[in-house]
């Protein structure tokens, strides 16, 4: 006889998988007071294929995070028909600016005045504009990517003269650590720095969004003010 255990069979499908993800989200929200509209769920594909790719779309995703301008060339044509919309999260050379004006729809990775230039050049010649966030360094690990805090506020100033560069928020990639507290703090400090930065009221930059948290630490980032998760594995499984 089948044991009756009273709770739905688990299987480990993505629409399961992105379902306890939600529930972790709102659980998250909960234990702070937020609402869970606040908090968009942003798949990570890197690494994963068409299939993957349309079973998330089956989900009812369109945005896609890519860390790399030639991940996105690749895939992008067998996948026109759904309309995806392409998210470059990774550390860009300035040389790809073109494959971003060309391809993405966004930008969270911006870290320099040389590829804001660049890219606003090659978005003039697309004729497009693009939303972007600029990355920032909290964690004290030499390898993170993003500028310093006390670089934000003249990076910023200078962004607002772009009209093809929408500012609208800062992302961050947390110290990758055991220690909770350390995460944690990475998170904090890019949401003070926010509402510092806000303080300015630059003319044209608004900083609405902070995108931060990871498969790994998504739920400390929520408590901490993360309008936005980026979750690759999570989703798509281990790369
Ligand atoms: C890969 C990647 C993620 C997602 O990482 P997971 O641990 O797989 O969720 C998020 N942000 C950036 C910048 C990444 O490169």
């Amino acid at each position: 006889m089948v044991q009756d255990t009273g709770s739905p069979v688990v299987t480990d499908t993505m629409a399961g998988r992105v379902q306890r993800i939600r529930q972790r989200m709102d659980a998250a929200c909960a234990r702070v007071g937020r609402d869970p509209a606040e908090v968009t769920l942003l798949p990570v594909s890197k690494t994963f294929g068409e299939a993957s790719i349309r079973e998330a779309v089956g989900l009812g995703f369109r945005r896609f995070g890519e860390n790399r301008t030639q991940e996105i060339a690749q895939k992008a044509p067998g996948l026109v028909d759904c309309d995806i919309q392409w998210v470059v999260i990774g550390q860009l050379q300035t040389n790809k600016a073109k494959d971003v004006a060309r391809l993405a729809s966004e930008l969270q990775s911006l870290d320099r005045l040389e590829l804001a230039q660049a890219l606003d050049r090659r978005l003039q010649g697309e004729g497009r504009a693009i939303d972007v966030l600029v990355q920032v360094k909290t964690s004290p690990e030499e390898s993170k990517a993003g500028l310093e805090a006390v670089e934000l506020l003249p990076l910023l100033r200078q962004l607002a003269r772009f009209q093809t560069l929408r500012v609208k928020g800062l992302m961050t990639l947390a110290v990758l650590s055991p220690d909770a507290g350390a995460v944690r703090a990475c998170f904090a400090q890019l949401r003070q720095l926010r509402d510092q930065a806000r303080h300015e009221a630059i003319e044209g930059i608004s900083l609405d969004r902070l995108s931060m948290g990871m498969s790994g630490d998504f739920e400390l980032a929520i408590e901490e003010g993360s309008t936005e998760i980026r979750v690759g594995s999570a989703i798509f499984g281990a790369r």
